[in-house]
């Protein structure tokens, strides 16, 4: 009796894995496939939630400089996507945006991460920058998050989107690449808009998104995965401004790189860096990207913004907070917050 219920069992237990896979409609199974190539979210350590509304003072009154050295602190490790660094500096991102009250626009709604893999990567060093060289294979994936907050606006479904990636290069031969400039510095102004708009307390017309890539050093990876996957409409994002390495060089001069120059994103932060007294000029990318590029090849109106002296010690071991110029900083923040006064607060 129990043999034969056992033996029943396990060819039921067989069939649960032969049969459903070819009997099962192609977008049931497609459903199966994608949940296995992205992980579910519950991987990931829930936050402490907040209770509506309150808003912490500590995390408000935190500063661009702040930031950096907490991102480049050595328990950072570098902050190699899809290692224990990215994992910490995730945690802190996370913890910024849910203190500060947004709204999570991660997976599934109520989460700021957005999951996705990377592939096995080398480093190598290259006329004395490290980079790495992606192994395309579609086995031994590694988890890595992208992380996603909304301030919604009157008009919800009217998106400007502002990013910056989070990730760097990890520790390469012992020695920790800090990446404060890239970019420690881009996702302090990121938080440092929000925190100003969130002081001010004035409700926005159209709906902010602001977003922290990781694995851009490996090719843009989490930037592409969230344009395959997007945990909200696409369609909705008017604009794209992307910040990347702003905090060193001569103070106020800026560089954009942008498919076109006819484009929402970067006629705005065009205009918004003459309001605040800097200079954003269109230039080649020589060979180098960031994340904008993603966004543009699936035709979204998106620039990068960079200290023209962008390259000086970029992926060597000396960039680190001490590299930063407040004051370029400072003014890569306010034409940041310029730019989406006029975006999303119709401002002129
Ligand atoms: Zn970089």
């Amino acid at each position: 009796m129990n043999s034969r219920r056992n033996f029943l069992k396990m060819l039921l237990g067989l069939s649960a894995f032969y049969l459903p896979w070819t009997i099962w409609p192609e977008k049931v199974t497609g459903a199966i496939h994608s949940l296995i190539k992205r992980p579910p979210v519950a991987l990931i350590t829930p936050l402490p939630e907040l209770p509506k509304g309150v808003v912490s003072e500590e995390s408000l009154n935190r500063t661009a400089m702040e930031d950096i050295v907490a991102l480049t602190a050595p328990e950072m490790q570098g902050r190699q996507a899809g290692s224990v660094g990215e994992n910490k500096a995730s945690s802190y991102l996370a913890k910024q945006m849910s203190t500060l009250g947004l709204k999570p626009m991660g997976d599934q709604g109520g989460s700021f991460t957005h999951v996705f893999t990377i592939p096995p990567v080398s480093q190598k060093v290259v006329n004395g920058r490290l980079t790495f060289t992606a192994d395309y294979l579609e086995s031994l994936r590694t988890p890595s998050v992208n992380l996603l907050g909304g301030l919604i606006g009157k008009e919800q479904d009217q998106v400007i989107l502002i990013s910056a990636h989070y990730d760097h290069l990890g520790i390469y031969q012992n020695v920790v690449y800090p990446g404060a400039n890239d970019n420690a510095s881009g996702v302090s102004c990121v938080l440092e808009v929000m925190r100003r708009l969130l002081r001010e307390g004035k409700a926005s017309q159209k709906t902010l998104v602001f977003a922290f890539w990781s694995a851009e050093e490996m090719g843009f990876v989490g930037s592409k995965a969230f344009i395959k996957s997007p945990t909200f409409p696409l369609e909705h994002i008017q604009a794209m401004i992307n910040l990347d390495t702003v905090g060193n060089g001569m103070i106020g001069d800026f560089a954009l790189w942008a498919e076109s120059e006819d484009n929402l994103a970067y006629q705005t932060i065009k205009k918004a860096a003459a309001q605040v007294g800097a200079s954003a000029q269109h230039t080649p990318t020589g060979g180098h990207n960031s994340d904008q590029v993603s966004f543009a090849q699936a035709g979204i109106p998106a620039v990068t913004l960079m200290a023209r002296d962008w390259l000086n010690k970029n992926h060597t071991p000396e960039d680190t907070a001490g590299w930063i110029k407040p004051e370029q900083l400072q003014l890569a923040s306010d034409i940041l917050y310029q730019a989406v006064k006029i975006l999303a607060f119709d401002q002129k």
